[in-house]
C-alpha cells in the first residue's frame, strides 16, 4: 500500500513546499484538478506516481520554478509553456502590458516590437488582446525563441519572431510602440543565487544590471516612428537611472509605473522627434 492524497500533501508541506504548490504537482502527476484532490483525501497513489511526486516535490524545494515543473505559466489570461530556456514569466511584467493596451486603441494596427521576448509572454498578450496589430518579437536565444514561436502556433497567435540582440534584426525599421522587459539584474545581486534554474542571459546583463536597457534606449530614437512609445520594465531601485537615460537620448517627460507589490517597475517615454 502506498499513501494517500492527504499524506502526499502533508508530506509535501513537510518537504518546505507551499501548500498550493504541492496541490499544484500533485493534481499534475495524477491528472486531476485541485478541486479533485480536496474529494479524494483517502484515495491511494501508486508506487510509480509517489515516486514522481516526491521527485517534483524535491525539485520545487530546491528552488526550481513551479512553472518550469508543470511546464506552463499563465500570463495576461494566456496559458503558456515555458521551460529552462525562458525566464518564468512575472505577474509584474502584466504591468507592462496593461500600460501598452492602455496606449493601443482596440481595433488598432500599430506595428509594436518586444525586444527580449523569452517565452513571448509580452508580444503574445499585446497580439491577443490587438489582434490587427503587427507585432514583432527579437530574442537572442534560439532555444527560446523556439518555446516562444511554438506558444505562438498553439494559441493561434501570429508573431514575427526575430533572433539577434535588442534592435539588430530591426535595422532601418521604426515603431509605433516598443515594450521591453530586459535582463536588469545587477551582476552582484545576492538575488540571482535564488535565480539559479532561469537563464542567466534573461536576468542579469552583469555589471549595475543596467547595460540592456542602456543599449535598448539608445537605439530607439532610430526605431521609434514619430509619437510612438518606448515601454521598459527594470528593476524596483532602477526608475530614477532608467529615467535619465530617457532624457539624454532626447525623450521628453517619462514616467513610471509601480508593479503589483507597489514598487517602480516601468517606465516609458513616448518619442518625440527634435
Ligand atoms: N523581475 C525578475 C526578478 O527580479 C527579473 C526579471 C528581469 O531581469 N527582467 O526576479
Amino acid at each position: 500500500m502506498t499513501i494517500t492524497v492527504a499524506a502526499a500533501l502533508a508530506q509535501a508541506q513537510a518537504a518546505g513546499l507551499d501548500r498550493l504548490d504541492g496541490q499544484l504537482l500533485l493534481g499534475l502527476v495524477l491528472q486531476q484538478p485541485r478541486a479533485w484532490l480536496i474529494a479524494h483525501d483517502t484515495d491511494r497513489l501508486s508506487a510509480g506516481q509517489a515516486e514522481v511526486f516526491s521527485a517534483l516535490c524535491a525539485r520545487r524545494a530546491s528552488g526550481e520554478p513551479l512553472a518550469y515543473l508543470t511546464g506552463e505559466r499563465e500570463f495576461h489570461g494566456l496559458r503558456l509553456r515555458v521551460s529552462p530556456a525562458v525566464l518564468d514569466p512575472r505577474a509584474d511584467t502584466e504591468t507592462l502590458v496593461d500600460w501598452a493596451l492602455e496606449l493601443l486603441p482596440e481595433n488598432t494596427n500599430a506595428s509594436i516590437a518586444d525586444l527580449g521576448t523569452g517565452s513571448g509572454a509580452i508580444a503574445l498578450a499585446l497580439k491577443h488582446r490587438r489582434p490587427a496589430a503587427r507585432v514583432s518579437a527579437v530574442d537572442l536565444s534560439p532555444a527560446a525563441l523556439a518555446v516562444a514561436a511554438a506558444n505562438g502556433e498553439r494559441l493561434g497567435l501570429a508573431i514575427e519572431w526575430c533572433e539577434g540582440s535588442w534592435w539588430q534584426p530591426l535595422a532601418g525599421r521604426r515603431f509605433d510602440l516598443v515594450a521591453s522587459n530586459p535582463p536588469y539584474v545587477a551582476g552582484a545581486d545576492p538575488h540571482l543565487q535564488a535565480l539559479r534554474h532561469e537563464p542567466q542571459l534573461a536576468l542579469t546583463p552583469g555589471g549595475d544590471g543596467l547595460d540592456a536597457l542602456r543599449a535598448i534606449v539608445a537605439g530607439a530614437p532610430d526605431h521609434l516612428e514619430p509619437g510612438g512609445w518606448l515601454l521598459l520594465e527594470h528593476g524596483w531601485d532602477q526608475a530614477d537611472a532608467v529615467t535619465a537615460l530617457l532624457h539624454r537620448a532626447g525623450f521628453a517627460a517619462p514616467r513610471t509605473r509601480r508593479d503589483l507589490a507597489g514598487q517602480p517597475r516601468c517606465t516609458g517615454a513616448r518619442w518625440a522627434p527634435p
